[in-house]
């Protein structure tokens, strides 16, 4: 049932003192039952329906999102995740009978799922709701107390959860704390029994190495340049019409979005058309009018952005507003593998095309790059797919769908090597957010 008192705290600014009050409500067992989780996640589910439109404009205000996007991306998306949850957690938790070697029979083993405490969500600005309250989800469901921290980069919703959260949830256990650097590092000086933080390589380290003064366990859910390979063969207009929806939906501000395409063969020429001619349908001749087009997070990233456009060719888009930070939908080719929109993430409506020669070259591209968070392919070969399976290491791996694997709930979410470590999602987030306990029990007669 939603709590509808406005006497809650706001927002908690004394990290010491959060965590002591939440350590202390874990300590008394409240969290613990499977009713209290079950209450938890369907007042979260309130907060979603009820609070909708208030969401939804603080998501505008954050990154221009349009409404039916930040919906679907957003909102939908976390009630799918906590609606999936509340469907299956009673068997989820349910004791796991193991056997036992006959040395020790008479006796009975059991593998048990135990709340760890007090875990930290550090969320980061890009999809500034779901990826706060998706983790948050796991949590609550694995029975814990939880500290969100949302990103201060997208300040209506992080405002927005902060006023919400502790409204809806129980105040006791849940906690928000907003901030920037200096409140994020005096929170990290807490002791917690897990940290799930969603951002960079750069600060995971620094996440990591304060997790480790406390010998906490870290879920680092990191980025990267996910690859996209199309083979010749492959339906180009199918082809480019999945690529344009996965790469420009929040303007390219996704982990997951295609960050390249490895073209293969004699493919470029004729997919560079496709993309130009895809884009033009997903968003018209002026994607700027487009209501559903997002803009860039800050004037850092815009600039950012723009000065990746210097080299390579654009075959569609390129305009730009500094004032509305409006970066159109953008197909750069002719690019080199050095070129610095080639070095790092993109994170933006950027897609650089670069022709190889065959599968061969197109695997070894990938290799010798860090480890994407996905890695994506357009080909009709079951050959390739089996080799792009054996051949390849990434986060998750899809053929002919971009991005969308993230909706499956029982798909296990995470990177591998650079783009991050641990996962989540479904039962994956009660692996994380729980310790996995053995049991055994031998009679005494
Ligand atoms: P961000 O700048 O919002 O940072 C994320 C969080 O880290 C914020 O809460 C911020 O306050 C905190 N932070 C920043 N500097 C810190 C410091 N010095 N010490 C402690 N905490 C600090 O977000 P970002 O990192 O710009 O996000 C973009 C990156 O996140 C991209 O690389 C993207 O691929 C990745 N990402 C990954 C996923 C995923 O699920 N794997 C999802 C979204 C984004």
């Amino acid at each position: 049932m939603a709590r509808t008192t406005e006497t809650a705290a706001a927002t908690d600014t004394d990290p010491a003192a959060v965590v002591a009050r939440l350590r202390a409500e874990f300590a008394t067992g409240r969290t613990k039952p499977l009713d209290w989780r079950l209450r938890q996640l369907r007042a979260l589910r309130t907060l979603l329906t009820e609070r909708s439109e208030e969401l939804l404009a603080a998501l505008h205000a954050d990154l221009g999102k349009g409404p039916k996007e930040a919906y679907r991306t957003e909102i939908a998306f976390a009630l799918n995740e906590l609606d999936h949850t509340v469907a299956h957690l009673t068997e989820w938790l349910r004791p796991r009978a193991v056997a036992l070697p006959e040395a020790l029979r008479p006796a009975e083993a059991r593998v048990v799922r135990d709340p760890l405490g007090v875990v930290l969500v550090i969320a980061p600005w890009n999809y500034p709701l779901q990826l706060a309250l998706t983790p948050l989800v796991g949590a609550l469901a694995a029975g814990n107390a939880a500290v969100v921290k949302p990103s201060e980069l997208a300040p209506a919703t992080s405002a927005a959860l902060a006023r919400l959260l502790p409204r809806y949830l129980d105040p006791r256990a849940v906690a928000v704390v907003e901030g920037a650097v200096a409140e994020t590092t005096a929170l990290l000086e807490q002791r917690f029994d897990h940290i799930f933080y969603t951002g960079n390589g750069t600060v995971a380290r620094i996440i990591m190495a304060a997790a480790a003064r406390n010998l906490t366990p870290v879920t680092l859910e990191l980025g990267g340049k996910s690859p996209v390979l199309v083979e010749p063969g492959a339906d180009l207009a199918v082809t480019a019409e999945r690529i344009v929806r996965g790469k420009f939906l929040n303007a390219g501000q996704t982990c997951v979005a295609p960050d390249y395409v490895l073209a293969i063969g004699d493919t470029a020429a004729a997919l560079e058309e496709h993309l130009a001619a895809a884009v033009r349908a997903a968003y018209g001749e002026d994607p700027s009018a487009d209501e559903e087009y997002g803009r860039i997070v800050n004037d850092r990233h815009f600039d950012r952005l723009t000065g990746l456009l210097d080299e390579g060719r654009v075959v569609t888009g390129g305009a730009h507003d500094r004032a509305t930070r409006y970066l159109a939908p953008t197909v750069l080719a002719d690019v080199s593998p050095d070129a610095p929109v080639m070095r790092e993430e993109i994170f933006g409506p950027i897609l650089p095309v670069i022709g190889v020669p065959d599968l061969d070259a197109a695997i070894a591209f990938v290799n010798e790059r860090d480890k994407p968070l996905a890695l994506y392919a357009f080909t009709e070969s079951p050959a390739t797919k089996a080799r792009l399976a054996e051949e390849t290491s990434s986060g998750a791996l899809a053929f002919g769908l971009p991005v969308a694997h993230l909706t499956v709930p029982d798909l296990p979410f995470g990177g591998v090597g650079e783009s991050g470590m641990g996962r989540y999602h479904g039962p994956y987030s009660i692996d994380t957010f729980s310790h996995t306990k053995a049991v055994l029990d031998k009679p005494l007669g």
